[in-house]
């Protein structure tokens, strides 16, 4: 009797786990449809991306102005290795920390300073499901590459999340930020030839060798071959220390590629 019991709250805990996954499945079904929705409707220049407010088709990135003014572009004056911002009375062309680590990647770029207010376009992307934030980011990604002397690049590759981590999120936001990019300027993106195998613990609060120590082997390249001989660009959202993007070019340096550089939209001062 208490097999037969036990047997058949079996099968309704099945069945509960069942109707649990299609509800799930259900929920990510609106999210998409929500957010395909507002990708269509919100984003075109109707309501700025940063205080909701009406704006003018013509404007730029779906901002107002006031709010455009806001954002610190990296025009002049930045590190010739990693881009990031220098302050005015510093006169080296590398900022401190280029001075002193050797990075894996030939040069990149960044498009603004990390602050508060780019802290709104990035977080609601990443932990909010506004994917239609990856437009106006991309766009401002793709004309600061526009004003860079990169030349011919030969295929963008995004920085890929562990597949775990991939699928909490929904999406990889430096995949649909490359995707604008790379339809933008005509260059093929290649997602699927590295990986992110080893899951690591949040970066946030981890010193420079402890970042380090976190990503050894964290990534892997499928096929060597694809990216030899290349000028590849790498794609991601934010660069802080520059360990995520190193342990990455470290892994795609193996493969004997002609360049690395990289572009993020944004990044932080170190000095
Ligand atoms: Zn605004
Ligand atoms: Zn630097």
């Amino acid at each position: 009797m208490r097999e037969a019991v036990s047997g058949q709250l079996k099968i309704v805990g099945v069945r509960q786990n069942w109707l649990e996954e299609k509800a799930m499945g259900y929920k990510k079904y609106i999210g998409k449809a929500v957010d395909i929705g507002l990708d269509l409707i919100y984003p075109r220049n109707i309501h700025c991306i940063l205080c909701g407010d009406g704006i003018e088709k013509t404007e730029k990135y779906s901002m107002c102005t006031p709010c455009r003014d806001r954002v610190k572009f990296i025009t002049f004056h930045f590190c010739e290795k990693c881009g990031k911002p220098l302050e005015p009375l510093y006169l080296p062309q590398k900022c401190p920390d280029c001075m002193i680590v050797s990075h894996h990647f030939t040069r990149g770029f960044s498009c603004v300073e990390y602050d508060d207010t780019v802290k709104k376009l990035i977080y609601p992307l990443k932990y909010h499901q506004k994917r239609y934030l990856a437009h106006p980011i991309g766009q401002m990604m793709t004309d600061r590459l526009r004003k860079t002397d990169l030349g011919e690049i030969h295929m963008i590759v995004p920085v890929p999340l562990h597949r775990k981590k991939e699928r909490e999120r929904g999406f990889n936001q430096s995949e649909i930020i490359g995707k604008y990019v790379a339809d933008a300027l005509g260059i093929p993106m290649e997602k699927k030839n590295i990986l992110r195998i080893k899951e690591t613990e949040t970066q946030n609060q981890l010193n420079r060798e402890e970042r380090r120590e976190n990503l050894r082997d964290a990534f892997q390249v499928v096929d060597y071959k694809k990216f030899a001989g290349k000028k590849i660009l790498i794609i991601d959202d934010i660069y802080t220390t520059g360990s995520t993007m190193d342990a990455c070019c470290k892994e795609i340096r193996k493969a004997e590629p002609e360049e690395i550089y990289f572009i993020t939209f944004a990044t932080g001062k170190n000095l």
